[in-house]
């Protein structure tokens, strides 16, 4: 799987430049204000003063050109895949998923339904799991903490994997929707 690929370690100026830039993306993450499932109730805690997510430098933002990071709050049914792909292409590279709940590991509990995803990273890369059901705002701040970690560490790459892969995840998402019309790719 893609989220368990081990760490680069920075050799030469180029690479240190990276791990410095990747420090400052990691206390910066900016989020796609966009729900797919219940999990969505449980983000908007997050901004109230017991959680406080801003001073970790988190920010919720209107749109996918203004944010880094795209949150799959639950269940993503076929429907609504098409509509995710066209919000994850338009962020900017480097940009990353994170993904809530037991429905977008193993398809929780509508495993066996006819109109949802069951395991995720076949059609999008994501970077962090978050497990529950729902997840509490404290596992989805410690997701986030992973997910920094991971960008520090340059082991966030889900990104580059979509686009090097992207005949693999391209022939699983047109399994998914049969009226594809999308273009090749939005960035
Ligand atoms: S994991 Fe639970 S809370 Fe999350 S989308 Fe699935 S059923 Fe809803």
């Amino acid at each position: 799987m893609y989220c368990n690929q081990p760490p680069e370690k920075p050799g030469n100026k180029k690479e240190l430049l990276e791990k410095i830039t990747n420090m400052a993306r990691a206390n910066s993450l900016w989020v796609t204000a966009y729900g797919t499932g219940c999990g969505s109730i449980e983000l908007r805690p997050l901004g109230t003063s017991r959680f406080d997510m801003e001073r970790f430098g988190i920010a919720m933002r209107p749109t996918p050109r203004q944010a880094d990071v795209l949150i799959i709050s639950g269940y993503l049914a076929t429907k609504t895949l098409k509509r995710v792909i066209r919000v994850y292409e338009q962020i900017q590279d480097p940009k990353y998923i994170i993904a809530l709940g037991s429905c977008t590991i193993n398809g929780g509990m509508y495993f066996d339904s006819y109109n949802t995803l069951n395991v995720l990273d076949k059609y999008l890369p994501v970077d962090v799991y978050v497990m529950g059901c729902m997840p509490r705002p404290e596992a989805i701040i410690d997701g986030f903490s992973l997910l920094m970690q991971k960008i520090k560490d340059g082991r966030a790459h889900g990104w580059k994997h979509y686009k090097e892969n992207l005949d693999y995840y391209r022939e699983n998402q047109k399994k998914i929707i049969t009226d594809w019309d999308l273009p090749d790719y939005n960035w």
